[in-house]
């Protein structure tokens, strides 16, 4: 049967013959495979409506169990991309990556579609504020996944005044009340509100992620926390490439 759905798509990867198979993430959040036959030959209308987080109309068939079903339709709604900007575009190359690796087949989170959605419309809006946006989509993965307690209190003492100087997987967010850390080795002053400003503004004001010291402890964090986690998805060594030169 064929079945439609408003979806992201994710990662195209070349198949026999021409064809692509191609993973979505779907409105309800639901990672879905799908194989586009001929999709790369030149006489295919659709070959451009698969690329990474183009908002599409998708028609799948086969049977519910399948692993791989059939793209029977693919009409691309909103895209992302904006011609000629690297940086843009290698953002839109992670975002499709992680979200690629987080999204599950048969497990439904609506939360990931919303933001990955927010992001692609914030990108194309805002192509120079690329890596405030990704930022901004790392961070709120990482809650999605269950892997960023509440930065107001005291992973450990729970105290809410003190500021955080330390972040470890085991404990989450430290303050200097109760632990004593190498003033080198520490967080600089302002973390918790950074962090506060990620999780209050809007994806289209998404702090500056290299704004002040705080905003650049934050942002190294959280991505090396998230890549780790991910299996240090291949995008991210070419940004890095990118913005080190
Ligand atoms: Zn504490």
């Amino acid at each position: 049967m064929i079945r439609n759905h408003t979806a992201i798509v994710l990662r195209p990867t070349p198949f026999q013959d021409g064809g692509l198979v191609v993973s979505f993430l779907t409105e309800h959040g639901e990672r879905l495979v799908g194989l586009a036959k001929g999709a790369k030959k030149a006489s295919a209308r659709w070959v451009s409506n698969f690329e990474p987080l183009g908002l599409v109309n998708l028609g799948l068939f086969g049977k519910e169990q399948a692993e791989v079903r059939r793209v029977t339709r693919c009409e691309l709604l909103h895209s992302p991309l904006t011609l000629g900007h690297l940086e843009s575009n290698l953002v839109v190359a992670c975002l499709a990556d992680v979200f690629d690796r987080v999204a599950r087949e048969g497990v439904e989170d609506p939360r990931l579609f919303r933001l990955l959605s927010a992001c692609a419309r914030a990108l194309k809006a805002a192509p120079d504020r690329a890596l405030a946006v990704l930022a901004y989509g790392e961070h709120w993965v990482l809650h999605c996944l269950g892997l960023l307690p509440h930065p107001r209190l005291c992973g450990h003492c729970g105290g809410a005044e003190a500021p955080l100087v330390l972040f470890s997987e085991e404990h989450g967010w430290r303050c200097a009340a109760c632990t004593p850390v190498d003033p080198r080795e520490a967080f600089p002053p302002g973390v918790r509100e950074h962090l506060r400003r990620l999780r209050t503004l809007p994806v289209d004001e998404a702090p500056d992620p290299e704004g002040d010291a705080a905003a650049r402890a934050v942002t190294r964090l959280l991505r090396e926390r998230l890549r780790r986690e991910l299996g240090e998805p291949r995008s991210y060594v070419i940004l890095e490439r990118l913005l080190v030169r």
